[in-house]
C-alpha cells in the first residue's frame, strides 16, 4: 500500500480518506488504470432486501465518464448474478463481472459439469432447509452456480444459527465453497473469487495500477490479490486489509467525480 493503514479493526479510531485527496492519489498512479467496483454498499446503498437496491443518483454518469477514457478500464465486480447486475442500468463501456468472477459480460459462462450440477442441487436443498429454520424474513437467492441464504430480515438469533449450521453442512461437502457476507451466506458449486477476477482483468487490461473499492468480507479477497503499489479502498468501518477508507456510497460518488476531474 502507498499509505499506512487507516485502522484495521471495527471499533478502532477509524480515519476516512478525503474523497478529493484519494482521487489525486489514484490520478497520480501509473496508467493504464483498472478500477474494480463492488456494487452493493459501494455504488448502491445497502437496503433491507437486495432486490430493492438502486445506484446512488449520479453514479452511472460518474463511472461512465471514467470508462470512456482510453487509459482507464472500469469493471463492476459483484457477487450478484450478471442478470441482476444488468438491472442496475450501469453505463455501456463497463466490464460487468458477476457471481464473484464466475460470469463475465464479454464472454459466455462455462456450463456446470455433472458433478457441479449435483453439488448445486444438494446446496440448494440445504439452503432451503436453512431458510425454513431461520423463519420469517429469510429467503434464498438462486444463481447459476451458487445459492445464497439471506437473513437480514429474519429474527437475528434464528438467522445467525441457521447460517452457522449451513456453514458447517457446506464445509462437509467435497468441492463446495462458502463465502460469508453481511447477514448472508453463499454456497458455491464451483470455485470463484473477486481476487482471481481482478487478477484476470488486470492482465487483460495491461493495467499498471489496479484499484478496487469494496465494502464486504468477500471484497477482502480482491484487496488481497492487489500488489503493494495498487490501491485498495474499503467502504465503511468494518475490519480490512485495505490501505484506504471511504465512509459510504456518497463518499464513493464524490471520489468517482473527483477522479473524473483529476484525470
Ligand atoms: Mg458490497
Amino acid at each position: 500500500m502507498t499509505t499506512p493503514p487507516h485502522g484495521t479493526a471495527a471499533g478502532d479510531d477509524l480515519q476516512f480518506d478525503d474523497p478529493g485527496a484519494l482521487a489525486a492519489v489514484v490520478a497520480d498512479a501509473p496508467r493504464p488504470l483498472l478500477i474494480g467496483l463492488d456494487i452493493d454498499g459501494v455504488l448502491a446503498p445497502i437496503v433491507a432486501h437486495a432486490d430493492d437496491s438502486e445506484l446512488l443518483d449520479g453514479v452511472a454518469a460518474a463511472v461512465g465518464r471514467l470508462a470512456n477514457r482510453p487509459d482507464v478500464t472500469v469493471a463492476a465486480v459483484s457477487g450478484r448474478s450478471l442478470a441482476s447486475i444488468r438491472s442496475f442500468g450501469l453505463p455501456d463501456g463497463l466490464e460487468l463481472v458477476g457471481g464473484h468472477g464466475m460470469e463475465r459480460s464479454d464472454r459466455p459462462t462455462r456450463p456446470l459439469d455433472d458433478e457441479e450440477a449435483a453439488r448445486l442441487t444438494e446446496l440448494r436443498r440445504l439452503a432451503d432447509d436453512a431458510a425454513a429454520a431461520a423463519g420469517d424474513g429469510a429467503w434464498v437467492e438462486q444463481k447459476s452456480a451458487s445459492v445464497v441464504l439471506h437473513v437480514r430480515q429474519a429474527d437475528r438469533e434464528r438467522g445467525s444459527r441457521a447460517i452457522a449450521t449451513l456453514d458447517e453442512q457446506c464445509a462437509a461437502i467435497e468441492g463446495a465453497e462458502q463465502k460469508h457476507g453481511s447477514e448472508v451466506l453463499e454456497l458455491f458449486a464451483r470455485s470463484a473469487s473477486k481476487g482471481a477476477a481482478m487478477a484476470t482483468l488486470g492482465t487483460e487490461a495491461g493495467a499498471a495500477t489496479s484499484v478496487f473499492v469494496g465494502d464486504d468480507v468477500t471484497d477482502e479477497e480482491a484487496f488481497a490479490a492487489l500488489a503493494d503499489f495498487d490501491i485498495a479502498i474499503k467502504v465503511g468501518s468494518a475490519a480490512t486489509i485495505a490501505g484506504h477508507r471511504l465512509r459510504d456510497p456518497a463518499a464513493v460518488l464524490a471520489w468517482l467525480r473527483a477522479l473524473g476531474d483529476a484525470l
